[in-house]
């Protein structure tokens, strides 16, 4: 991967890694605060709505009181019960929430009541009875008992439920005349929470209203206890807060509370108002932003990566050229050199490196040059010298007259052809040659004359012979021949060979007739006995005297002696 690519890669992913960091680190503070202020908000909501819940009820609590206490409405109580339905009609009619109004006297009978229901009936067993004949009383959220059938079901099929008021009722006198009671339907609660929710705008939000005892009066679950006392102690101790948790809540919640405490003379009832919303509500904007923010990293990352790439382009730029010119130089070696790369400090510095580096490699070419001329010209001396010596050699082993081996080289050569021989069995056979009467030959014709006739003699010799026979001048006009794979009789019979082309031809001269020669021979073969060939030249000799002395110009073969003779 070029340096490019990897810059604009490296400088990407970094600007991924950075915005991802700042996204999901901005998210997680955005998320904290926003918990925070909605749960804040929750809180302030719930405030809201016990206020309105302690005052409505303070209100009904002040009406009920009033009525109960009104100096000119003293009568009323003992009198007309049809006038005292027209009053107490005429108050809920001010109040449509009120669902019953009435007056029980001391023995709990139903004197008159709204809508003349329950008139005559006792209601002695009733709570807000007994409660109100000891003094003002406001009575928890209960279901309708007696009142559920004479209003008939509701549209919600829910029963009806009644928070309530009753106050005692006295004569001028101070004495107890019975108990003024209201049943103010719950319905309002749900009313009050609904307009609160509406004109607070908040999406999914929920509001319920916890008794003293934890139980739901309001809101899902309705019914259900969903905090011990102790909690519902320690929140109407606290009076407003945030973040309390209860049930088994499928999503997060983010939930602010308010206790209730009544207002002036109204005592409150220990409710608690707790408002909620879905944390993933809440957070919806947080999400949006964390989007936001990726989204244009993202784009900002890409932005670098370009821009990375567009700078590596710019600082590899030298080096390219610089990599295009040694390679250029690599094709074509010779005494170039590379041209001087500018661009950043780096770059310039590996250009001078290159130079430096090109300017030794080629001295060093010019000295392997000048190297490799001088190992071939001590080769071709070397040569030369093993030409010389072998040369030398061939000098020292040959005769210089005729081109045969002398004594030194014929008897190395003929060492080896012994041992051959006896090695393998073979015969060897042996002739020893002298000229007949050399000495007048050059009395007579001049010792040039006698040297041709040597010479000729030797041509003879060799050309009788077998390439692999040796032919030696053992000095004077002397010669030895050792014919090897030869027996006695062919040994005899290449001796008389020459001995007649010799006396028959005899030596061609210039300018004159043919000079008369001949040659004495003795022969024999490589006998068992003979310790080298030395021992067998010698018996050849004898043989060879053998010839003379028996009137020259013939062959005597001496048979070697047998070894035990
Ligand atoms: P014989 O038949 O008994 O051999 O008689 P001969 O005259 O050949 O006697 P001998 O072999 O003893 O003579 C050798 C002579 O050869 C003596 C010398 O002058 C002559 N001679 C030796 N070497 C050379 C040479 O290189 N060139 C010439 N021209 N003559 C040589
Ligand atoms: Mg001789
Ligand atoms: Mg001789």
């Amino acid at each position: 991967m070029s340096v490019q690519v990897q810059m604009a890669v490296a400088a990407g992913a970094l600007c991924v890694l950075l915005v991802l960091m700042a996204s999901v680190g901005a998210g997680w503070f955005a998320r904290q605060r926003t918990a925070e202020l909605v749960s804040s908000h929750m809180a302030e909501l719930a405030v809201a709505m016990a206020a309105r819940l302690d005052y409505d009820m303070f209100e009904r609590y002040r009406e009920i009181g009033t009525l109960a206490k009104l100096e000119p409405l003293r009568d009323i109580w003992t009198g007309d019960p049809a006038m005292l339905r027209l009053s107490l009609e005429q108050l809920q009619q001010s109040y449509p929430d009120y669902a019953w109004i009435g007056f029980a006297d001391t023995s709990g009978t139903v004197r008159a009541a709204t809508r003349g229901m329950l008139e005559g009936l006792s209601v002695a067993q009733r709570p807000w009875f007994s409660g109100g004949l000891a003094g003002p009383f406001v009575g928890d959220v209960h279901d309708a008992v007696l009142l559920a059938k004479l209003l008939g079901p509701r549209d919600d099929d829910e029963p009806f439920r009644f928070v309530d008021v009753a106050y005692p009722i006295h004569d001028r006198e101070g004495r107890l005349l019975g108990v003024l009671g209201a049943h103010m339907s719950w319905d309002w609660a749900a009313e009050a929470r609904d307009v609160l929710l509406r004109e607070s705008r908040l999406g999914r939000t929920r509001v319920a209203i916890l008794d003293r005892n934890g139980r739901v009066l309001l809101g899902e679950s309705r019914g259900h206890v969903l905090l011990n006392q102790d909690a519902m102690q320690h929140l109407v101790a606290q009076r407003r807060g945030v973040g309390i948790a209860f049930g088994a809540q499928p999503e997060q919640w983010l939930t602010g509370f308010a206790a209730t405490r009544g207002h002036r003379d109204y005592p409150g009832l220990g409710w608690v108002v707790i408002a909620q919303q879905p944390a993933n509500v809440a957070n919806a904007p947080v999400r949006n932003l964390v989007g936001i923010t990726a989204g244009i990293g993202l784009l900002l990352s890409l932005a670098g990566s370009l821009g990375a790439w567009l700078l590596a382009r710019r600082l590899t730029h030298p080096i390219r050229s610089l990599t295009a010119d040694a390679e250029r130089l690599g094709r074509s070696l010779g005494s170039d050199t590379l041209p001087r790369a500018g661009g950043s400090h780096e770059v310039a510095e590996l250009s001078r490196a290159l130079r430096s580096l090109l300017r030794r490699i080629g001295l060093a070419e010019e000295q392997l040059a000048h190297a490799a001329v001088d190992i071939a010209s001590k080769n071709a001396e070397a040569r030369k010298l093993t030409s010389d010596v072998e040369r030398l050699r061939q000098l020292a082993d040959s005769d210089p007259l005729t081109g045969l081996l002398n004594r030194r080289g014929f008897l190395d050569s003929a060492e080896r052809l012994v041992s051959l021989a006896r090695r393998y069995n073979r015969a060897i056979g042996i002739v020893v040659v002298d000229i007949d009467h050399f000495k007048s030959v050059n009395d007579i014709h001049g010792h040039a004359v006698g040297d041709l006739a040597i010479r000729a003699v030797a041509e003879r010799l060799k050309a009788a012979a077998r390439d692999s026979d040796l032919v030696g001048r053992f000095g004077g006009e002397e010669f030895v021949v050792i014919l090897p794979e030869t027996d006695g009789a062919a040994t005899n019979a290449y001796a008389e060979r020459v001995r007649s082309m010799i006396a028959e031809s005899g030596i061609a001269l210039p300018e004159a007739p043919p000079l008369k020669l001949t040659v004495s021979l003795g022969c024999t073969v490589l006998a068992d006995t003979d310790e080298d060939i030395q021992d067998s030249i010698d018996r050849a000799d004898v043989a060879l005297y053998k010839a003379k002395s028996t009137g020259r110009n013939r062959v005597i073969f001496q048979q070697p002696m047998p070894r035990n003779a």
